[in-house]
């Protein structure tokens, strides 16, 4: 049974549109439960009916015409309850609706079963019987089986389709709608560039060209060159090659032929395509072809063919390495993965938003988008992202969603939202020179997270206060290398000095979880439960002292260094970091290198901190909490994981209990207690962190002065009230929306998620 499964989805996946792929399925299906029908209904969003895409069994003509209301007949029965239904005489069922078109009255006994994604419904598979009989136990998994396994290849299918134009129903698309998860804040309207790996032939996105002759001749030379490179091969091996197997490199060669392979993308050039969107389509289709082959030595062809095609797209994308993009002025980036490195990739003044596939809200590149002040959208797993490059999309960042085939009504809202954050950044650029003070006196420490050079220079415009977390890594992820020790103390020095005196917390590698150095590569099965931050430099000392000396030698003369240790899950740890934090420092002071000792302090970012933050106190000078790791070790969701972003609430109230009791603790014991997760940039984040009496909120230069703006506006016992209030609630969902209302309130709507009227 896995086998006929695993070769049903394989063919579906590789079926090149939602017809084939549906009429594939139910083909297969048909074959493999032996039934006398199987067929596919799919749910139309827009008229809420189900209709009837594809059969084996039923009266072809009946395809595309029959449609059934939402609760209608015994499909309607199946989407509305979620859950199979088996029936031995399905005309007696009283739901059962007849339609006459279809030839169904002959079959009796009835199996159907919800095609559900992202527990939404798209539709119901069917499979009847004359004889009447309940489907055993096995059909009935069998069925429920390949359903769950198609929805996503089904959902994928249906969003290709609609890119081109067109919904399932015949309908022209309009404001197409990808979900995905909120990454950064803000809006933008621009163009798609995708971004996609090289060497992967099926990676590769659609792209219209103007010039095809010069495609052509591209296409051309790289197809020479890959026959200059096997007939080299060949002819390394002759020597070891009887005739008949050095004849294989002439079949090999033979398939380039413009009879074959060559001549077939020259025609798909033709008609415009690009010629590694041609290669692509045109080396897909022999594959399928091969593969569906049964015969053993046919099919083994499908390898020769895909090697092919992969050689000569290395050709073509190298050609084209030495060509410079020209990017459009509002470049939307799109990538199935994205990595802080593609982000300098595009001018900075051209690059408008990013949207990511994969990863969520808190993955590391939302939070570097967030620091560029770019919005961005994450996890958007149904987008067909080969078909988006050179459209025109809104990026939404607010409410995590993609819109393409824009309405001139939805264009003209996202653009009235565009132009209003402009104005609003405008009016903020007038506090930089205010403190942050509440309305009744009380001063919030407003600081900044850094990594990047840019960052720096926004920070020192938007009047930080000092930086409550430099990550390191970023030096790091940067290079190929592990930089050396000179090579690091440059680069801390530039940030030391530029915000001297302010101080700067700088905080030692954190490599792991998401955060991957191409020259250190760590493999786990959970790497954010693995080997991760401080974990990784105590086993790695020697990465940990070069460090520690390059950061005290960079603040020679300053003295404006602090020191923070990441993912401290126990007190040994912050023992053993201090001794040898204690070590470097002697040694670099018997170098005759005039430093203090900088403060040291820990990040709160794993649970059982939370409730030793007493004992890590007495050892450091001040502790800050990491609220973005916190949240994700609290709740159990993966940060990067799209399919549970919806459960990462940073506002849930096991958090906001954990938030109050590390500020408590850290008090009763004389120490400060500053917080650096993305929480504090919030505007409604930052309000209750007041109210809990953080000494520093450390955030994106982009954010502060939003929340500068929100806390001059209110007084600590404003705050303090809200929070009581907000304790008591037992719904991350209510607290959210309950800030949000306050937040409204005090004339601040314009900082709360931005919603659309219908
Ligand atoms: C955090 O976890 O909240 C934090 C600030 O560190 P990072 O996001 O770099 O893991
Ligand atoms: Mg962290």
């Amino acid at each position: 049974m896995l086998n006929v499964l695993r070769s049903i989805v394989q063919e579906v996946n590789a079926a090149p549109d939602l017809n084939s792929a549906l009429t594939l399925i139910v083909e297969r299906v048909h074959q493999s439960m032996d039934t006398e029908v199987c067929s596919i209904y799919l749910l139309d969003p827009e008229s809420h009916q189900y209709i009837l895409m594809a059969s084996k069994g039923l009266n072809p003509d009946a395809i595309g015409k029959v449609r059934l209301g939402h609760s209608e007949g015994l499909v309607g029965l199946v989407g509305v309850r979620e859950e199979p239904l088996n029936l031995h005489n399905a005309p007696a069922h009283p739901r059962y609706r007849y339609f006459p078109e279809t030839g169904e009255e002959r079959y009796k006994s009835f199996l159907g079963v919800p095609i559900i994604h992202h527990r939404k419904v798209l539709g119901v598979l069917v499979v009847q019987q004359r004889a009447s009989r309940l489907f055993d136990e096995g059909e009935e998994a069998f069925l429920v089986t390949i359903s769950a396994q198609l929805a996503a290849v089904i959902a994928h299918s249906e969003a290709t389709g609609i890119i081109s134009g067109m919904d399932f129903t015949g309908q022209a698309a309009k404001d197409i709608c990808f979900k995905g998860v909120a990454g950064a804040p803000g809006v933008a309207v621009g163009e798609c560039v995708v971004f996609f790996p090289h060497a992967d032939l099926n990676a590769v996105p659609d792209k219209k060209i103007q010039d095809i002759d010069e495609e052509i001749t591209q296409f051309e030379a790289a197809v020479n060159a890959v026959r200059e490179d096997i007939r080299g091969v060949g002819d390394r091996l002759a020597s070891q090659l009887r005739p008949e197997e050095q004849a294989l490199f002439d079949v090999y060669l033979g398939m380039l032929d413009d009879t074959a392979l060559s001549g077939e993308v020259r025609t798909q050039i033709r008609k415009g395509q690009w010629a590694q969107g041609a290669l692509r389509d045109v080396v897909q289709e022999y594959v399928r072809h091969f593969e569906g082959i049964s015969d053993p030595y046919l099919k083994e062809r499908s390898v020769d063919i895909k090697d092919l095609g992969q050689r000569v797209l290395a050709h073509l994308q190298q050609n084209q390495v030495n060509e410079k993009q020209d990017y459009p002025d509002n470049t939307i980036l799109i990538s199935e993965e994205l990595t802080p490195s593609m982000l300098g990739e595009v001018p900075r003044e051209k690059l408008k938003a990013l949207v990511s596939v994969l990863g969520s809200g808190n993955s590391h590149v939302a939070i570097l988008a967030r620091a560029m002040g770019l919005p961005c959208v994450m996890g958007v797993v149904d987008m067909p992202i080969n078909k988006l490059d050179g459209r025109r999309i809104v990026a939404d960042g607010y409410n995590g969603e993609i819109y393409s085939h824009l309405s001139p009504e939805l264009l003209g809202f996202y653009s009235s939202i565009v132009a209003e954050e402009e104005q609003i950044a405008r009016g903020l650029e007038e506090l930089r020179e205010l403190p942050c003070v509440t309305k009744d006196g009380r001063h919030i420490a407003l600081w900044v997270n850094t990594g990047l050079m840019t960052d720096v220079m926004r920070s020192l415009n938007q009047g930080a206060e000092g930086v409550g977390l430099y990550r390191t890594e970023v030096p790091f992820m940067i290079n190929d290398r592990f930089p050396s020790e000179i090579e690091q103390r440059d680069c801390y020095r530039e940030q030391l000095e530029a915000f001297s005196p302010s101080l700067v917390t700088m905080r030692t590698l954190d490599i792991g979880g998401d955060k991957a150095l191409t020259y250190f590569p760590i493999n786990e099965e959970n790497p954010f439960l693995g080997w991760r931050g401080i974990r990784v430099t105590l086993d790695h000392p020697e990465i940990f002292l070069v460090q520690v000396r390059a950061m005290l030698k960079a603040s020679e003369g300053l003295d404006n260094l602090r020191i923070m240790l990441p993912m401290i899950s126990n007190i040994s740890e912050v023992e053993e970091s201090l001794h040898l934090i204690y070590r470097v420092y002697h040694e670099v002071r018997e170098e005759g290198i005039d430093v203090k000792m900088p403060p040291v302090g820990v990040m709160i970012e794993v649970p059982s901190a939370i409730f030793q933050v007493r004992e890590i106190c007495e050892r450091v000078d001040f502790i800050s909490v990491g609220s973005n790791d916190l949240t994700q070790y609290m709740l159990a969701v993966d940060r990067n994981n799209p399919r549970v972003a919806s459960l990462y609430h940073s506002f849930h109230p096991a958090v906001l209990q954990a938030l109050y009791k590390i500020a408590c603790d850290a008090h009763s014991v004389g120490k400060q207690v500053g917080i650096c997760g993305e929480m504090a940039g919030d505007p409604g984040g930052a309000i209750i962190l007041t109210a809990m009496g953080y000494d520093t909120l450390s955030m994106n230069a982009v954010n502060l002065p939003r929340v500068k703006s929100v806390l001059r506006s209110v007084s600590v016992d404003w705050a303090e009230d809200l929070l009581r209030k907000l304790l008591c609630m037992d719904s991350p969902e209510v607290v959210r929306s309950t800030l949000e209302f306050s937040l409204k309130e005090i004339g601040y709507e314009q900082y709360t998620r931005p919603q659309r009227k219908n």
